[in-house]
């Protein structure tokens, strides 16, 4: 694939861009994510800046990612006047490494001072520069984290970042345990993104859609996702050549785009990407969204992100796939011999160790506005976090909680870094779909992540309270000093008995396990208010400061901006229902029940027999809803009035079941909004 990564400043461009010795050096600051030597910082931008206008870049831009959940990026032409109507261009090294920008529209959750504006953008060699192309020429994309003044994260990548060096650091650690030479830890992820396209003229047509990213109304159609015939189905013939279009931008952008499908829902599709380092990763996972939204686009199509476009069908996801990997050895696949079986059975561990003591953590990460329609709904994970293992290795745990091994032969000892472990297949049959954290054969599958977030919040908890666990899990080995098996097996066995309660294999979508999960203290944190509390526990403040991560004021920060966040994006709604059910639907309606009434009145005078029973009945129904729509369309202005999002969701609730009652009785032609029918099955 020749076209593979030729928009990406790779190690390829950069050698044939700057001298051997500079390129040398930076390709090792790239590769373990040192910072860069400031004395050859000019020779490296002027390189890249000669990379860029090759490939039709005219701007620069340092392109992060801000707390509003998205990108942003500011651009700088590399122009430079060098006298009279004259110019030339240039990109100095201190233009690559650092920027100054105002920060004073972002996000920041009370991080920056009012009279301290400026933010600052910092180079992150780890994840290399690249080009974005649009019609006109093209502008090079430095990836860079986002800070205040003072130093506090204002973006989502830094504590992504530090929680990486976190868990690497604690890694080494438990390795070293093993006798294992010392070797790069690399945290990997592989997201799969699942999304909606429907039709732009449909989409036009629909202000909630255009405004909130989800239908408020809108009744179900006859047949939506019964059959289960979309789900790997053939791929139509328009949304085939979207795909390709995206496969093409995103391969020339280095991303390793592998899998596309039809997904359960009618109109929602998935791609998934190979797993890569896991900033790359989720860099990556940021512009396979653009890309998507923007060849929709240029297709005459939408492509929608949020979580829960259409009530009554499948929402979407990002099932973030996680694992640790060291000196290139994936420590979350079970090894054949009995050292390497122990490794495994180890971080296993410690992965279930910190999943239960922080569910609350995982479950903050995933909070927002659009997630909490799709959890909890039959389709999802619920918003009680739980680990699902699979047959083989739940009863592996199980020898190791009681010291058993159930063998065809009968009962032996199991003793952990002596004997091997059966094998664990890796089998898509086994696999349980409504577990929100599911051991996959090699990964964990985090399915818990919406569609739209960026996935470095999700991440970033889970590298944090794992770091936690396997230091946890180094401490009590350090303390215990007898035979280093033994008081392994000895440790494992206590985790899993205090820990097995998080352990569950059972329907996650079934009634009984809330009952369950509440018996056993699990945590069903149901929305984002609820969800988001976890980041003012004064041991979760204690944890990430500890770890580095995030200090007391980013998480108050990020409480601060996730429950501002949460409310907005309420009240938007609520204001958009309200608009809709009164200038577009009521007035519809009124004309279609005084229709009818003239057309009684008139039948009645002319002693008509026959219709007039059945206008009645119509108008009647038509009457009441009108009633209806006016009373319910009060009590959401009310709840919008007094700004408390869980009354204008459950006001908005009211009023849509209403307006798609009313959909089924208004003249089709007349009805103003594109129906589910038409936007899921018409593109
Ligand atoms: P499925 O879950 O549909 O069976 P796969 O198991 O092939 O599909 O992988 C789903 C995602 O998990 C892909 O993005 C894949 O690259 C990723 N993945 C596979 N192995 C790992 C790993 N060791 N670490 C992180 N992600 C991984
Ligand atoms: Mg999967």
């Amino acid at each position: 694939m020749k076209s593979y990564g030729e928009d990406v400043f790779s190690e390829k461009a950069i050698l044939k861009h700057m001298p051997k010795s500079v390129a040398t050096k930076l390709i090792a600051t790239m590769r373990e994510g040192k910072p860069l030597d400031p004395s050859i910082a000019d020779e490296v931008a002027h390189g890249m800046k000669d990379w860029a206008i090759e490939n039709g870049a005219t701007h620069f831009t340092h392109w992060f990612q801000p707390m509003t959940g998205g990108t942003a990026e500011k651009h700088d032409a590399f122009l430079e006047p060098s006298g009279p109507a004259q110019a030339v261009q240039r990109f100095y090294g201190k233009n690559l490494i650092g920027g100054e920008t105002d920060a004073s529209s972002f996000p920041s959750g009370g991080l920056r001072s009012t009279f301290e504006a400026r933010g600052y953008t910092a180079w992150d060699p780890t994840s290399p520069a690249f080009i974005k192309r649009h019609e006109n020429g093209a502008t090079l994309c430095i990836p860079t984290a986002f800070c205040a003044y003072t130093g506090a994260a204002l973006d989502m990548k830094t504590p992504l970042l530090r929680s990486i060096q976190a868990v690497s650091k604690a890694t080494e650690r438990l390795m070293k345990k093993f006798k294992k030479p010392k070797a790069h830890v690399s945290i990997t992820l592989g997201a799969e993104q699942e999304y909606f396209l429907i039709d732009r003229s449909f989409y036009l047509k629909r202000p909630d859609l255009l405004q909130t990213g989800r239908t408020v109304f809108g009744a179900a159609p006859a047949k939506h996702q019964q059959l289960d015939d979309h789900y790997f189905g053939a791929i139509r013939p328009r949304i085939i050549k979207f795909m390709t279009e995206v496969e093409e931008r995103l391969w020339k952008l280095g991303i390793p785009a592998k899998t596309r499908h039809n997904e359960v829902a009618p109109a929602q599709f998935e791609l998934a990407p190979m797993f890569e380092d896991i900033n790359l990763a989720v860099d990556h996972n940021m512009l396979i969204m653009e890309v998507l939204r923007q060849t929709a686009e240029a297709n005459g199509l939408v492509c929608l992100l949020h979580e829960k476009p259409f009530e009554g069908v499948n929402g979407s996801g990002k099932h973030c796939n996680w694992s640790i990997a060291y000196g290139g050895r994936n420590l979350l696949s079970p090894g054949d011999n009995p050292r390497d079986n122990a490794i495994f059975l180890t971080f296993l561990s410690a992965i279930i160790r910190a999943v239960d003591l922080h569910s609350d953590l995982l479950r903050m990460s995933t909070a927002g506005a659009g997630n909490d329609h799709r959890l909890g709904g039959n389709e999802a994970p619920p918003a009680i976090i739980s680990i699902f293992l699979g047959d083989e290795l739940t009863a592996v745990m199980k020898e190791i909680e009681t010291g058993h091994a159930e063998k065809k032969t009968g009962r032996t000892a199991m003793k952990i870094g002596v004997d091997t472990m059966p094998p664990i297949p890796r089998d898509a049959t086994d696999r349980n779909r409504t577990s929100p954290f599911a051991f996959t054969g090699n990964k964990f599958e985090f399915r818990t992540p919406g569609s739209s977030q960026n996935c470095a919040m999700s991440q970033m908890v889970l590298n944090t309270i794992v770091a936690e666990s396997i230091d946890a899990i180094c401490d009590k080995l350090d303390a215990a000093g007898g035979d280093f098996n033994e008081e392994l097996q000895k440790l494992l066995q206590r985790l899993i008995r205090k820990h097995k309660r998080i352990l569950f294999s059972g329907d996650g979508y079934g009634r009984e396990w809330p009952k369950e999960a509440e018996a056993r203290g699990l945590p069903n944190l149901r929305n984002t208010s609820e969800a988001i509390e976890p980041l003012k526990s004064a041991a979760n403040v204690a944890l990430f400061s500890r770890y580095g991560v995030l200090s007391e004021g980013e998480m108050a920060s990020r409480h601060e901006i996730a429950a501002e966040d949460y409310r907005s994006r309420v009240l938007i709604e609520g204001k958009v229902s309200l608009e809709i059910a009164r200038s577009m639907i009521r007035p519809v309606v009124a004309d279609e029940f005084s229709r009818l009434a003239t057309a009684i009145g008139r039948a009645s005078r002319d002693g008509l027999k026959v219709g007039i029973a059945g206008l009645r009945a119509l108008s009647l129904k038509l009457g009441a809803g009108l009633d209806d729509l006016h009373v319910k369309c009060e009590r959401v202005e009310k709840a919008v009035a007094k700004e408390q999002p869980a009354a204008i969701l459950r006001e908005m609730a009211s009023l849509r079941k209403t307006v798609d009652k009313l959909e089924g009785l208004v003249d089709d032609g007349k009805w103003p909004l594109p129906k589910y029918r038409e936007m899921l099955f018409i593109y």
